[in-house]
């Protein structure tokens, strides 16, 4: 209803600016986000590039008294169609916040925008001694905003934890239109209930984050990666046991199955043994000695019994190495020109099983899988490798992710370790949590949101999408 769209683009003109709400054809990239999923195109009514936090406000206001549903949108590098406007509305994009409002080194704090990218967390802490921790691998591109609606994790994560462990605060636009702090700066704070996690991992189902209360910690003096080579996932699973039982806590403890590491052969920064059929990529920070310490451990425990590594590398140049651990996504994609990939955990015990049974039930589907990530937590990006021009191909892949999602929930795991759940995955936490829990899940999302337009259909299919035309405005 093009009469409608233009009516909601000249009302939000006037609260925002004529020249920051966009219109939203097809093809803009305001109605995709970067899943590699088939038929995800959302229909935006309209996109409105709030400048401020106060902006934002009034863009929900405008759309709960209207009606409309709101998307929030960070940098759409989300793999789960979370950004996605599935049923219309307006996207609202953080993009103009991109403000630092305090930088406290002494404190080990930054306060930023939601619209500030990753990257820029980062370097301003790396500037400054610090470190932000969390380390999502589309950096440059996803918002600070973005990795706490989604509670992103990164190979850090196993050593730092994810973007919740770090935030203080948030500042959100809460329904129908209140600009709201949860959280701050106080060291402790148990005074009244935990509203502020409540909107980590919220995916934009509960609230417009404006800006971030971030933590920082002071940098580790040292980093020392290794990449171990073993022969079989069975002996590379088992080595990842041993190492914690052993007491040791590397910060990164990643893994590649076989197929991945075939793919990405040719880029690795060093000779790869041509037996190798896992590898697991690891680092040890801390202190000089502490690292120092670390890496003599895992030396040790590496050159067996009963764990035997076929090779253990130290790069020289680590940022070769993530350059060609990140490298793993397109690599597997190029073999065979498309893939679907599903981000979950296996409990750590059961990885070597789960990681099994996934490649089984590709195989039983006619299709070949790969399998990596960040083994320390279970973590798997489970993938399968399909010609993306094969509808068959396609709709075998889709039947994969089905009966892995079971496999993991009957094994204890999740169904999503640190994408969220986003569109792909929604009605899924029924398989997953009990009857009780979904029930508060449904009535937390109603008290925040009654109407029922924040970001709507996405991670809960339980509350009810609504039917949406193009709505309320001009219509
Ligand atoms: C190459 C690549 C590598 C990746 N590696 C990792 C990884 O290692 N670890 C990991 O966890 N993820 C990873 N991701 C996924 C993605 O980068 C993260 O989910 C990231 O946190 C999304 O941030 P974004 O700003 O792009 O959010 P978007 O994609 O724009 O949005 C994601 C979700 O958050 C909501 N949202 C965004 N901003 C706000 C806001 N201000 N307020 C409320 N809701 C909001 C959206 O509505 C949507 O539901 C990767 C993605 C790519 C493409």
């Amino acid at each position: 209803m093009p009469g409608a769209t233009s009516a909601i683009v000249s009302e939000l003109g006037r609260l925002v600016g004529p020249g920051h709400v966009l219109d939203a054809p097809p093809s803009s990239v305001y109605n995709r986000d970067s899943s590699n999923r088939r038929a995800l195109v959302g229909r935006a009514d309209a996109v409105a590039l709030p400048g401020d936090a106060q902006e934002v406000a009034a863009v929900v206001g405008w759309c709960y008294a209207h009606d409309v549903p709101i998307v929030p949108r960070g940098g759409g590098t989300g793999l789960t169609g979370g950004a996605v406007p599935m049923q219309g509305g307006v996207v609202v994009s953080l993009e103009r916040l991109r403000a630092v409002r305090e930088l406290e080194p002494g404190l080990w704090r930054l306060y930023a925008e939601a619209g500030v990218s990753t990257r820029d967390v980062q370097r301003l802490a790396r500037e400054n001694g610090l470190m932000f921790a969390p380390d999502p691998g589309a950096a440059e591109q996803s918002q600070i905003g973005g990795n706490v609606a989604t509670n992103a994790g990164g190979p850090h994560a196993l050593k730092y934890g994810v973007t919740g462990a770090w935030v203080a605060g948030v500042e959100v636009v809460l329904a129908p239109g209140e600009l709201v702090q949860l959280g701050g700066w106080a060291g402790k704070d148990v005074a009244g209930y935990d509203l502020k996690s409540l909107l980590i991992g919220s995916e934009g189902t509960l609230g417009v984050l404006t800006a971030v209360r971030l933590r920082l910690l002071p940098a580790p003096e040292a980093a020392i990666p290794l990449v171990v080579f073993v022969r079989t996932r069975a002996e590379g699973c088992a080595l990842m046991l041993e190492l914690l039982a052993a007491g040791l806590r590397p910060s990164v403890l990643d893994f590649m199955d076989a197929v991945t590491l075939r793919a990405l052969a040719g880029a690795y920064p060093g000779e790869m043994p041509a037996q190798a059929g896992f590898a697991l990529i690891c680092e040890l920070d801390g202190s000089r000695t502490e690292a120092e310490a670390q890496r003599r451990a895992v030396l040790e425990l590496m050159s067996g019994p009963p764990a035997q590594a076929l090779a253990v590398h130290e790069p020289a140049d680590a940022r070769a190495l993530w350059r060609w651990r990140d490298g793993a996504n397109p690599a597997v994609t190029a073999v065979r020109g498309g893939k679907v990939s599903e981000d979950v955990v296996f409990p750590l015990e059961c990885l070597a099983e789960g990681l099994e049974r996934f490649e089984e039930l590709a195989g039983e589907h006619g299709l070949r899988s790969c399998a990596w990530g960040h083994g320390g937590e279970g973590n798997v990006h489970a993938t399968v490798l399909v010609d993306p021009s094969s509808e068959a191909e396609l709709d075998a892949a889709e039947a994969v992710g089905e009966e892995l999602f079971a496999l993991v929930v009957q094994l204890g795991g999740s169904i999503a370790g640190e994408h969220g759940v986003g569109w792909h995955k929604r009605g899924r936490l029924a398989a997953q949590w009990d009857a009780r829990a979904l029930e508060l899940h449904d009535q937390i999302k109603r008290a925040f949101d009654p109407k029922g337009l924040l970001n709507p259909g996405k991670k809960l299919a339980v509350y009810p999408a609504r039917s949406l035309g193009t709505s309320g405005a001009g219509t």
